[in-house]
């Protein structure tokens, strides 16, 4: 049976509220009160399960008016319509309703279907501005939705052309670890906190809006405040203050609003782009989207619209770094590095374009053409008959979610007749850290197929030698960077001949990455480092130099 909606009848006269029963009755489940004292006691125990009132005017102990003065003070209560039944159908009664806040009126005698028409249209039209509002309003926070903020902010700009804006937002480093340590509630009162900040400082001179997460922004009238790094320092206070949370860092961005063709979406991505650029850095909290910033989008931009077509065009290269075995003194494997030798722009570094690949996604794309291109070489060597060798490719942490990669990688090694055991796949050591659970799945079954795991990067990030016991990989690479600190200490204060040890007795190879000078190869070696890679054996080099280089080496 479908919930009938309740109406609560106040009208003293017992003719009349039995007639509007009956009237409705069929319809509605009806509530009644003779007098506005009742009225309020009925509302406070159905609070907003009533969906409409309709109410008396003239009543003893409480009349009408007195009644609704104290239901529209009350923002639980005041969103509920109230039709007010008057005796006559003067103007003067029907003003005096709508001026107390009635929403309409009916004249006496009933119109039983006039009144069940007015009745159901108000009680729609109700329930449609509810769902506006739960549409425009954030429902933790009371700020405006991403949408409506979006839209009304368009709206601002457009009709106010002469005025000066600027669109500030900000995100909170490591939020997700807050709602991890503290708790999901916590992060809520978290956010709540923020969004009162956010109304404080803004005030009439703008709009805000929770967009998604830890992601807050306002659209703002220009020279409202200054804006400087104290003052935003002092918002962050006042919320470590709020929240308890002594380690709470947030960063702000600030786009001032010059360009009038950027939708705000735009705008917003440019003011995230600048309060991103200090993540990390103590002390700075705040910056101004600048025209740096702006010619790196620029640059991305440019290197977004061509990726496709120079993937087709073959502008891709992979090179081949020589990885060597210390104790054999001979050529142990190579790692596929990738290359972009662009038409105009000529010799363009890793370093730069695949942070962005991985952010929009195509670095699936140009791996799977790196490890084709490996399986190719591979498949080429065997039947060449040397080198005997496997290659190390790089696998991104958005490959290792892909489900399909067991399939892709399976696929290509059986296209070029290579054995799972010659393509090593290398994923970098934060990506262990960030989901071991899923991680270690994914690799495990890839394992079982054949292919070898190397740890990418060891030593960059956190991950302890603890949690090496439990992770399914074959090889561990020391990060350049690592290896660089490490071997300026003495031979009794580095950690790197425990490290050594270590992985050795969990069965791990250990490859030393970024090995510059003839110093850092010596203490490698005594100290039992398996492989070694890096500038001082031989660069990164396209494919046939590799050939001729290995040749060279069979001299
Ligand atoms: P990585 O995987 O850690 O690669 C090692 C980087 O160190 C390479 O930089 C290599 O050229 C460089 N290197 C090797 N020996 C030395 C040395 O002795 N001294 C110095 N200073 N550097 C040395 P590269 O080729 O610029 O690549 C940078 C990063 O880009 C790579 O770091 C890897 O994370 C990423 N990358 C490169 N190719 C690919 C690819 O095909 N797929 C994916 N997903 N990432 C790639
Ligand atoms: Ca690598
Ligand atoms: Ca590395």
């Amino acid at each position: 049976m479908m919930l009938r909606k309740k109406i609560l009848v106040v009208e003293d006269n017992m003719i009349n509220r039995e007639m509007l029963c009956e009237i409705l009755d069929p319809m509605y489940e009806v509530l009644e009160a003779e007098n506005g004292q009742e009225a309020l006691e009925i509302l406070g125990r159905y609070k907003e399960e009533i969906s409409l009132i309709l109410l008396d005017i003239i009543m003893p102990v409480m009349d009408g008016y007195t009644f609704l003065s104290h239901m529209k003070a009350d923002p639980n209560y005041s969103p509920i319509p109230v039709i007010v039944t008057t005796q006559s159908d003067t103007e003067a009664d029907e003003v005096a309703a709508l001026s107390h806040g009635a929403t309409d009126f009916v004249s006496k005698p009933y119109k039983p279907q006039i009144i069940l028409h007015r009745v159901a249209s108000i009680i729609h039209l109700r329930e449609t501005a509810a769902v506006m509002h739960r549409v425009q309003y954030d429902r933790l926070t009371g700020l405006y939705s991403k949408e409506f903020f979006y839209h009304s902010a368009n709206e601002i700009l457009r009709k106010n052309p002469d005025r000066e804006y600027d669109l500030i937002c900000s995100d909170i480093e490591n939020f997700k670890l807050v709602n991890d340590i503290y708790g999901m509630p916590a992060g809520d009162r978290l956010l709540c906190k923020v969004a009162d900040v956010y109304k404080e400082f803004v005030g009439e001179a703008g709009i805000c809006g929770h967009l998604n997460a830890d992601q807050f922004v306002c659209l703002i009238e220009r020279h409202h405040r200054d804006y400087t790094d104290e003052f935003f320092i002092r918002v962050n206070e006042q919320i470590r203050a709020l929240t308890d949370m002594k380690n709470l860092v947030m960063n702000w961005g600030l786009y001032q609003v010059k360009d009038r063709s950027l939708l705000v979406e735009q705008m917003f991505d440019r003011a995230l782009m600048a309060a991103r650029s200090i993540w990390g850095q103590y002390g700075k909290h705040f910056v101004v989207f600048d025209d740096e910033m702006h010619n790196k989008l620029v640059r991305e931009q440019a290197i977004t619209d061509e990726m496709e077509q120079a993937l087709e065009e073959e502008q891709f290269e992979v090179y081949l770094q020589p990885q060597y075995n210390i104790k054999k003194n001979c050529l142990s494997g190579a790692e596929a590095l990738i290359r972009w030798i662009h038409p105009e722009r000529g010799f363009q570094s890793p370093g730069e374009f695949i942070p962005l690949f991985e952010k929009n996604g195509f670095i699936t794309k140009l791996d799977q053409f790196v490890w084709q291109r490996a399986c190719a070489i591979l498949h080429e060597w065997d039947q060449a008959g040397y080198p005997d060798i496997p290659i190390s490719v790089n696998v991104s942490r958005a490959d290792i979610y892909n489900v399909d990669l067991p399939d892709i990688l399976m696929e290509t090694t059986k296209r070029f007749h290579v054995p799972p055991q010659k393509l090593h796949l290398e994923l970098t050591e934060s990506a262990y850290t960030e989901n071991p659970n899923q991680i270690i799945e994914n690799v495990a079954l890839l394992r079982k197929l054949g292919f070898l795991f190397e740890m990418d990067d060891f030593g960059s990030g956190y991950s302890s030698l603890n949690m090496l016991n439990n992770l399914p990989i074959d090889v561990l690479k020391l990060d350049m960077e690592f290896i660089r600190n490490e071997t300026a200490k003495t031979a009794t204060t580095g950690i790197l001949y425990y490290v050594i040890q270590m992985a050795h007795s969990m069965d791990l190879h250990v490859v030393a990455e970024g090995v510059e000078t003839k110093e850092q190869l010596e203490r490698l070696a005594s100290i039992d480092c398996d492989y070694v890679q890096g500038y001082y054996f031989a660069r990164p080099m396209p494919y046939k130099e590799f050939c001729d280089f290995v040749k060279n080496l069979k001299k």
